[in-house]
C-alpha cells in the first residue's frame, strides 16, 4: 500500500511577525484561567455548576437554572457549546435546522510530556521549536504543536470512523492506545514513535459532525457566542481564536451604546461583523478536510508539489509569493490574511455607521466611550 505523508509546517514566529501579534498556542486549561482571572479581576461574578434548563419564551433576558431559580438581565450571551442548550431552543421554537451531520472523521487528542522523550532528539526537536506541524496522509491528517512552555507536545489525529464506532461529541470520551497505534501503523517513524510515548488510557477520541448554519444569531436579547453559533471542527484549527473574536467584537458593540436601549443595535453589528466571516472559516473545515485525506494518486502528488511550491516562495520572500495558492489553506497566505490580516474591533466601529446611522435607532448612539 502507498502511504504518502507530507509534513507542511507553519513558523509561529514568521506568521506574528508578519502579522504584528503572536500566534500563540495554548493549553485549554491555562486559556481558560487567564480569562477566569481577568474577569474575576474585572469584578464578574462567576457561579459554577449553573446549568441552564430554560429559557424565556419570548427571548427576553431570562434564563431558569436547575435548581429551579430565575435570572435575568439585560442581555443573554450564550456561549454553551457545540451542545449549545440556547441554540436547540431558538432553532426550535424558529423551526430552524439544528441537526448534525457527521464528516466520516474522528479525532484523538493526545499530551505529551517531555519526559516520555527521553533521548528521542527527533520528538524532542519538535517539543523544543516554534513551529507548529501538520502530517498529511491518505484519509487523515495529524494537527500538532509545543505547550507549556515547550514541555508538552499536543497532537490532534483525525483518521476515518471505524464501521463499528459510537456517534459521541463528548470531549471526555476515550480511544484506546492499541487502536490509535493500529491505525497510523503505516505512517512515518517520527509518528509512530510520538504516539508510542503516550500513557495508556490517556487517548481522547471523539467523532466529528458538521452542523448547518443558522439564519441568526440573534434573537431578541439572547445572542450565540462561539461554538454555540459555528461550531468549528478541528481541521481549521480556529474554534477558540474565532470565540474570542465573537467576544471581542461584542465587547466593542456592547461598549460604544449609549444606553441598554440600544442593545438590539450591538447585536446587530456583532451579526454583521461576525456572521459570514465566522460562518466562512468554519465552512473551510470542509476544504481543508478534502485537500488533506486524499489517496495516494495523481491528485496527491500535485497537492504535494503545490505546498512545497508555496512553502519555498513563502520561506525565500519571492515577489508574488502569496499568489501561489497552498492547498492547505493553515498555510495558504491569502487564508491567512483573511483569518489573521483583520482588526476585528476596528471594523466594528466602521461597520457601525454603514449599518445602524443608515437606519436611526431610538436613541443617540454616544461614541465617547474608549475602546482599549
Ligand atoms: C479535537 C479538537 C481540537 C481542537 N483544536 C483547536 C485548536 O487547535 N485551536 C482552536 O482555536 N480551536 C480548536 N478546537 C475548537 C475549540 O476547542 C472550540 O472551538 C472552543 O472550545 C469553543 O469555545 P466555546 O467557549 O464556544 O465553547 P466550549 O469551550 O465548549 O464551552 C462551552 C461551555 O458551556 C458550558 N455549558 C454547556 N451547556 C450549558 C448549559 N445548559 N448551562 C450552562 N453551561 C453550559 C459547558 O460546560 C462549557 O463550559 C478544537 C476542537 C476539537 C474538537
Amino acid at each position: 500500500m502507498l502511504t504518502s505523508i507530507l509534513t507542511d509546517d507553519i513558523s509561529m514566529l514568521q506568521v506574528g511577525n508578519k502579522y504584528n501579534a503572536p500566534l500563540m498556542v495554548a493549553h485549554r486549561a491555562d486559556l481558560q484561567r487567564t480569562l477566569l482571572n481577568r474577569a474575576l479581576a474585572l469584578g464578574v461574578t462567576v457561579r459554577t455548576g449553573a446549568v441552564i434548563t430554560a429559557i424565556a419564551e419570548d427571548f427576553s433576558p431570562r434564563v431558569q437554572l436547575a435548581s429551579g431559580e430565575w435570572i435575568s438581565g439585560d442581555v443573554v450571551i450564550a456561549a454553551d457549546g457545540v451542545k449549545s442548550f440556547v441554540r436547540e431552543q431558538i432553532a426550535k421554537r424558529k423551526g430552524y435546522q439544528n441537526g448534525t451531520m457527521s464528516t466520516g472523521d474522528a479525532a484523538y487528542r493526545i499530551l505529551i510530556s517531555e519526559d516520555r522523550m527521553k533521548g528521542d532528539q527527533k520528538a524532542l526537536g519538535l517539543l523544543r521549536g516554534v513551529t507548529g506541524s501538520r502530517w498529511m496522509g491518505p484519509g487523515g491528517h495529524i494537527m500538532a504543536y509545543p505547550l507549556r512552555s515547550n514541555k508538552m507536545y499536543n497532537m490532534v489525529l483525525i483518521h476515518p470512523i471505524r464501521p463499528t464506532q459510537q456517534q459521541t461529541e463528548s470531549w471526555t470520551s476515550r480511544g484506546t492506545k492499541a487502536e490509535m497505534l493500529k491505525t497510523y501503523a503505516g505512517w512515518n517513524s517520527t509518528i509512530r514513535h510520538l504516539l508510542s510515548y503516550v500513557p495508556d488510557g490517556e487517548v481522547m477520541e471523539w467523532t466529528l459532525n458538521s452542523h448547518a448554519p443558522l439564519p441568526s444569531w440573534v434573537e431578541n436579547k439572547f445572542v450565540l457566542v462561539g461554538d454555540a453559533c459555528h461550531p468549528m471542527l478541528p481541521y481549521v484549527a480556529q474554534g477558540a481564536a474565532n470565540a474570542i473574536e465573537d467576544a471581542a467584537v461584542l465587547t466593542v458593540a456592547l461598549s460604544v451604546i449609549g444606553s441598554t436601549n440600544s442593545i438590539d443595535d450591538a447585536l446587530r453589528i456583532y451579526q454583521a461583523v461576525r456572521k459570514a466571516r465566522g460562518e466562512a472559516i468554519q465552512a473551510s473545515a470542509r476544504e481543508t478536510q478534502r485537500a488533506l485525506h486524499l489517496p495516494d494518486g495523481k491528485e496527491q502528488e500535485e497537492r504535494d508539489r503545490k505546498i512545497r511550491d508555496s512553502t519555498e516562495a513563502a520561506t525565500k520572500r519571492e515577489l508574488g509569493a502569496g499568489e501561489k495558492r497552498n492547498p492547505d489553506l493553515w498555510s495558504d497566505q491569502q487564508w491567512q490574511d483573511y483569518m489573521w490580516g483583520v482588526d476585528v474591533m476596528k471594523e466594528t466601529l466602521e461597520k457601525w455607521s454603514e449599518i445602524v446611522l443608515a437606519q436611526p435607532t431610538q436613541t443617540p448612539i454616544s461614541f465617547s466611550k474608549r475602546v482599549d
